[in-house]
């Protein structure tokens, strides 16, 4: 089976979240199951620079008001088609906001293209390339099903994954027109939401089936609390939609293997972890305590990621004896916070901002307990890490948390199953007893190794999600590979 991936970010090439890593570790993992991934991802400098021997298949006198051309090439083992349009994508800042931190004012342009790109593929323009299914991610590429949808003629199937529903992509209506779209497309069912032109919305109404990245988000977000103003939609398309939790690419995170640590290991060499801590305490400016409990951060900078709740909890964790190392960013008040309670407690809070590749490995590798307080997690990807890495996770227990994370609860270590600590509802009290409690257990070593090797011993890879996608698409699809192309293809 042949699938197109379509997707804004892609790792190990341009990041700024998990949707990254999601992309970048599919299209290898889909492989063992029979199907051939190429993936459509825009042409950003970063990009186009990792680009090897790319080969022009197509060219447009005239996207979104320039020229463009498609590019087919390889970079880091990734099968890609490029969409090179240096008005749409030549610019510094990330992926969707520009040097000044806000978001590029056409970003409904420059996905609409790329959506509108990955609809033409679809629908032949590769002679060589034609998918069964289209696995779009994400607003950015919510308007690929809407795009089939209005055209006429065959179309493959589109799976389409919210990978978190708080980005919606809501743009003014006056881009309706420049998008391609029909007058007709702008209505209650089709693209119109809540008077905006919708991308989520319609990849949500458009798509064959809707997946989410855990199965307790899929159901969070059908009822109004999660739900974002969408849940009465989710809620429509029953079992249209569905959760597969992300695995961890195996290759990027890997103890045993890891030349970003300072002492691979693995499950029976679990001690070795205590030359990753002094490294890691070093790196970051904190006292050597081999003993003491070291708490880590890897996180977006957020709301969302609940980072202001652990903020509150500093002190008294600093007063039962741990260390607290952060690597973040993000909010300029969390940012500031974070830098304020270093400076307030040199040897004891170690504070990284900005991205850093490297360290966030060293702290999996090093610190006890990785805090993952957030309000609300599609899936999660720093606690499946952490359990991989024998760094106990302290979760919120929502989402993907939910899903991956057994509580140390006395009914679990007597299973010998527990694998971390959860705590519900989220807020401040709730956090620093399950903090109270990590470091409890962490003072019983017996227990927590036993919790580090349960942890360890999880299957987080991608193999598991990996089958599932594979059945959606097929059942998607309408077939399997043994059919022809015309029959598998929805009229
Ligand atoms: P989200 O996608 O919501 O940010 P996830 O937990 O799904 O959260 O994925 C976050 C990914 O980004 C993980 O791979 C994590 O290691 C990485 N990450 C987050 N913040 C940083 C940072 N400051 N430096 C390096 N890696 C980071």
């Amino acid at each position: 089976m042949r699938a197109l991936s379509v997707v804004s970010e892609i790792y190990p090439l341009i990041k700024t979240g998990g949707l990254a890593d999601v992309a970048g570790a599919l299209p290898g993992a889909l492989r063992a199951e029979g199907v051939t991934m190429r993936t459509l991802v825009p042409g950003y400098p970063a990009l186009m620079a990792r680009l090897t021997a790319a080969v022009p298949v197509h060219a447009w006198p005239d996207l979104s008001g320039h020229p463009a051309r498609l590019l087919a090439g390889v970079a880091e083992g990734l099968n890609l088609l490029v969409l090179d349009a240096p008005h749409l994508y030549d610019r510094p800042g990330n992926p969707y906001v520009g040097p000044d931190g806000r978001d590029f004012p056409d970003n409904a342009l420059r996905f609409g293209a790329l959506s509108r790109v990955a609809a033409d593929i679809g629908r032949g323009l590769l002679a060589d390339f034609e998918p069964d299914v289209i696995h779009a991610h994400d607003w950015q590429t919510g308007l690929v099903p809407a795009y089939l949808r209005y055209d006429e003629g065959p179309a493959p199937a589109v799976v389409f994954t919210i990978h978190n529903l708080a980005f919606q992509g809501e743009f003014d209506p006056r881009f309706l027109a420049p998008l391609g779209l029909p007058p007709r497309a702008f209505a209650i069912d089709g693209v119109e939401y809540y008077g905006n032109i919708g991308f989520l919305k319609a990849g949500i109404l458009f798509a064959d089936h809707v997946t989410t990245v855990s199965p307790t988000y899929a159901a969070e977000i059908r009822a109004p609390a999660g739900g974002m103003g969408l849940d009465g939609l989710l809620r429509a398309r029953g079992a249209a939609l569905s959760g597969v939790r992300n695995g961890v690419d195996e290759r990027a995170w890997n103890p045993s293997a890891d030349p970003l640590i300072a002492r691979a290991y693995d499950i029976r060499g679990i001690d070795h972890r205590a030359v990753n801590k002094a490294a890691l305490q070093s790196a970051l400016g904190l006292e050597p305590a081999p003993e003491a409990p070291l708490i880590g951060i890897v996180s977006r900078l957020s709301w969302q990621k609940g980072l202001d709740i652990f903020g509150a909890c500093l002190d008294e964790a600093l007063e039962q004896g741990a260390r607290i190392a952060v690597l973040g960013a993000g909010e300029a008040g969390l940012e500031a916070f974070y830098r304020d309670a270093a400076a307030a407690n040199p040897g004891r809070v170690g504070v990284r901002l900005g991205y850093d590749e490297a360290l966030a490995h060293l702290i999996q590798a090093g610190a006890d307990m990785l805090v993952v307080p957030s309000r609300f997690e599609p899936c999660g990807l720093t606690q499946l890490c952490a359990l991989r890495y024998g760094c106990v996770p302290i979760v919120a227990r929502v989402g993907g948390l939910a899903d991956t994370v057994i509580d140390a609860n006395d009914a679990a270590l007597s299973q010998r199953a527990a694998t971390g600590i959860q705590f519900q509802p989220v807020e401040r009290d709730m956090l620093a007893a399950a903090i109270r409690r990590a470091i409890d257990l962490y003072r019983q070593p017996m227990i927590w190794r036993r919790i580090q090797w349960n942890g360890m011993s999880c299957d987080v890879s991608w193999r598991e999600p990996a089958r599932r996608y594979a059945e959606i698409y097929r059942a998607a699809a309408g077939g399997g590979a043994e059919r022809p192309l015309v029959e598998r293809r929805r009229a």
